[in-house]
């Protein structure tokens, strides 16, 4: 029941998401610019807007994840938060959608350790906290974090972006 995976959309909407400047489309579903007060219809026109077809797993899944302002979420988080919201989709629907997501640039992918992968519904620019033992991510604008020295790519190839994870946990006692 897969889609079949369009690249030509993919450049088309890549190129009206830029065009529109710094609003991501998350932010205007937050901000409520062009919002029609029913939220499957605003998910619906965020994913139009990106060139994927509004299908009734993206509308829920895209419902779950952006209704809630900035957040990073696991594959698994977000299926169980789909199970409880009464909507049967398979986790491997769920992986797939995330993926989608992030291919079009609604999300950002972030692999914190080799086994765990959050999305975040923020795609811009920014740094994160990891709260160690709580497995949970917080922001950190992208201006308060200053990295000296990176270092060259190798041949072939360009650095995309520098993703800095700072650990916590709690302080230990003395
Ligand atoms: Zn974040």
């Amino acid at each position: 029941m897969s889609e079949v995976f369009r690249p030509q959309n993919l450049a088309f909407s890549r190129m009206v998401v830029e065009e529109e400047g710094p609003v991501l489309p998350v932010a205007k579903l937050r901000d409520g610019a062009g919002r029609t007060g029913c939220p499957f219809h605003d998910v619906r026109h965020m994913l139009r807007d990106v060139g994927l077809r509004p299908t009734r797993q993206r509308l829920a899944l895209g419902w779950l994840l952006f209704a809630k302002g900035d957040r990073h979420v696991s594959a698994e988080i977000l299926h169980e938060e789909a199970i409880k919201a009464r909507f049967p989709v398979s986790l491997a629907t769920v992986y797939n959608t995330l993926h989608q997501f992030t291919e079009v640039g609604l999300l950002r992918e972030l692999a914190v350790d080799g086994s765990k992968t959050y999305f975040d519904t923020n795609p811009s620019d920014h740094h994160h906290f990891f709260l160690e033992g709580e497995n949970n991510l917080v922001d950190i604008p992208s201006a308060s974090v200053e990295v000296e020295r990176i270092p060259e790519a190798p041949e072939g190839y360009e650095i995309a972006r520098v993703d800095v994870v700072v650990r916590l946990r709690p302080k230990r006692r003395s």
